[in-house]
């Protein structure tokens, strides 16, 4: 059995999709099969260049090859349920994977540099998980559940289908999907590696943002990788007791235990961390919150991203007034943080994670008699 270097956490259905490979494990496995090592540079190209949708399109391997190939290896392909537009053309896609489950991106035209990339980037927002465990307070994605981890062709294929569909290049990567993408650390260290590789979808590893929602262990253990991606924490409260009714998570690692990691994570990585902090009406926007969140900031060097609270159908929050969230930003301010109030993108399109994927299912489960 070829290919004996490729872990057990991208096999599905007995057998690994060719889009989860690396190059080096593709070389060690066409050379299994007794074929030239430059067989393994046409097969990327045939994935991450021309695109195909199965082996037997990759016409300058030899018919048997390829034949081998479709026997040994999965050649899945996420298709388009829904795609749901803004008039500002922020764009929603609901995917459908060969498993029937449902997962969603989210297309960002400009997003005035949130994550240190220039503002005429498109960012595209994936998901590395099929609901979530985690159950942020705020979020759509955990209100059903964990399904299972996305493999590593899935987190790709995301992009791969939004660039299909739109007709244009994705060139900035947020993993703030559905799921929490340290909790599918493998799988999503190989995505990664496929989407900066230039002989993958070739992105640049400083346009690629990683949000946690605070895997204290996790974090070390992404410092210790040689990628110079970008990681986001998405705090949304400055001290225990504010950030545990929000994100049960702090229980497991509270702000300290999580502090530190990032402390270790700046160590290693030398660069700007990004807070995320969603403003909740009366929940997390005191004044105090900001002076503590400006502390916890300037202790890192970090950034803070404010996002208005988005509405989730089912939950009681709501977003503070513009007078509210400028108060916020102009504390953080005065304290030497550098922090951006968000301007939603998408409202109006159900854009907070995991709101379409649950709309769809409710629609379907209520359709079937
Ligand atoms: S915010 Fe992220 S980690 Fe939290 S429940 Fe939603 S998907 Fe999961």
């Amino acid at each position: 059995m070829p290919c004996s270097a490729v872990t057990l956490c991208v096999k599905k259905n007995g057998k690994i999709d060719i889009k989860s490979l690396q190059l080096a494990e593709l070389e060690e496995l066409v050379r299994d099969f007794g074929q030239p090592q430059y067989r393994a540079r046409q097969i990327v190209e045939w994935l991450y260049q021309k695109r195909v949708g199965a082996f037997d399109e990759m016409t300058d391997l030899p018919r048997e090859f390829r034949a081998q190939l479709a026997e040994q290896f999965a050649f899945s392909k996420i298709d388009i349920a829904r795609v749901l537009g803004a008039p500002d053309t922020t764009r929603k896609f609901l995917f459908r994977l060969s498993d029937g489950s449902l997962i969603e991106s989210v297309l960002i035209p400009a997003s005035p540099a949130l994550y240190g990339s220039r503002s005429d980037r498109r960012t595209i927002c994936i998901s590395t998980q099929v609901g979530c465990a985690y159950g942020c307070k705020f979020c759509a994605s955990g209100l059903e559940g964990f399904s299972r981890n996305l493999t590593p062709n899935e987190i790709v294929e995301q992009i791969i289908a939004v660039e299909r569909e739109v007709c244009e290049k994705i060139d900035n990567i947020v993993f703030m999907g559905m799921g929490e993408p340290l909790a599918n650390f493998d799988n999503l260290i190989r995505a990664i590696r496929i989407i900066n590789a230039p002989w993958g979808t070739g992105i640049g590893a400083r346009h690629i943002t990683v949000s946690t929602s605070g895997l204290a262990p996790q974090i070390r253990k992404l410092a210790d990788e040689p990628l110079q991606i970008r990681l986001a924490i998405s705090l949304h409260g400055a001290s225990d007791e504010v950030r545990g009714q929000i994100m049960p998570i702090n229980r497991r690692y509270n702000l300290e235990t999580l502090l530190a990691a990032c402390d270790y994570y700046i160590s290693r990585k030398k660069q700007r961390l990004t807070f995320e902090y969603i403003l909740i009406a009366g929940v997390n926007d005191s004044e105090e919150q900001a002076r503590l969140l400006a502390k916890h900031a300037r202790r890192l060097s970090a950034k803070v991203n404010l996002i208005p609270y988005n509405t989730v159908h089912g939950l009681p929050w709501s977003r503070p007034s513009q007078d509210r969230q400028e108060t916020f930003l102009s504390i953080l301010r005065e304290r030497g943080t550098a922090a951006t109030l968000r301007r939603e993108k998408g409202h109006d399109i159900d854009a907070a994670c995991g709101q379409l994927r649950l709309q769809t299912e409710r629609e379907l489960k209520a359709a079937i008699p």
